[in-house]
């Protein structure tokens, strides 16, 4: 199966999404689409796989990514923006129905992308399930805690969420651990070291024979205390990459990456952000959405 590739910029608010054409479609097939939310990655015939960010478009902080693919709809990450106060620092959550959403799969425990699950799993009609690491759940427990303490208003009238919507979160949370294969609904998928942060991960998702893996944040470089971030190994058909950096020094982490995965003999289409400026190779159709991570661990600023 190969991705076709073209440019759709989608405007909304402050979220501007690039999605840059590899080597096989025309690189100046641009197609601008401000009324509505969708873009799309069709596959040959009439299959249709959609991106949608609902936040980190173009900015920094609010990762949240929607794959729609064969009538479902996972949810990856769901952060808030450190920049506003209250639902204005929400992902857009009212361009989707949140009953429509399969899965959330969070990647790791960072403001930006994780902040938000407590509004999404108690202040939504979100009826899937959440799954993120143990080390992940540990310290959004904290981070959450945490959150609500330094977002009110002194009368925190401008929190999201209390610590009883922490709690019901909690319950309400499945996990999973490193190279750990789940279904639900159909939904194939299991989570692959990240490095970056204690707990990260990426997700490789498969739905009806299409892998879509799911980076988020990740680091390709080893330290002292975190290994770096894993290749699954196998044959990957759609690469969302995150690439805050992508055209500064961690842009050769994001080529090596897509160039590895490539190595696979896959299909590959990036999604990242920065500037729209990716390199194609060889076997992949590398495509680049403008996604901006806030990297700063907002639990060690406080
Ligand atoms: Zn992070």
């Amino acid at each position: 199966m190969r991705v076709e590739g073209r440019f759709v910029v989608y405007k909304r608010g402050g979220q501007v999404v690039h999605i840059m054409s590899g080597s096989s479609a025309p690189a100046a097939d641009f197609v601008v689409n401000k009324g509505g939310p969708k873009r799309s990655f069709p596959f040959r015939g009439d299959e249709t796989l959609e991106v949608m960010p609902l936040g980190g478009g173009n900015e920094v902080g609010r990762s949240c990514c929607l794959l729609k693919f064969k009538g479902k709809t996972i949810m990856f990450d769901c952060g808030v923006h450190p920049g506003y106060r209250g639902e204005e620092s929400l992902p857009f959550f009212d361009e989707v129905d949140a009953d429509q959403v399969d899965l959330l799969l969070v990647t790791h425990f960072h403001v930006d992308h994780a902040a938000g699950v407590p509004y999404w799993l108690t202040k939504t009609a979100f009826k899937g399930k959440t799954y993120m690491t143990y080390p992940t759940l540990a310290i959004c427990k904290l981070v959450w805690s945490d959150f609500i303490k330094v977002s009110g208003v002194a009368d925190g009238s401008g929190n999201l969420y209390n610590d009883k919507d922490i709690q019901d979160t909690i319950s309400q949370i499945n996990l999973i651990d490193y190279h750990q294969e789940i279904e639900v609904e159909g939904v194939r998928f299991s989570c692959f070291n990240a490095g970056h942060v204690l707990g990260a991960c990426m997700y490789l998702v498969q739905i009806a024979g299409v892998r879509v893996l799911y980076t988020g944040d990740y680091s390709r470089q080893e330290d002292r205390h975190l290994m770096a971030a894993e290749m699954p190994g196998v044959k990957v058909n759609v690469l969302v990459v995150e690439s805050t950096y992508g055209v500064q020094v961690r842009f050769r982490l994001l080529g090596d990456l897509a160039v590895q995965i490539s190595q696979h003999s896959m299909d590959t289409l990036a999604y990242g952000a920065a500037e729209a400026r990716v390199e194609s190779n060889v076997l992949v159709v590398v495509v680049v959405v403008v996604i901006v991570i806030v990297i700063v661990m907002v639990i060690v600023m406080v």
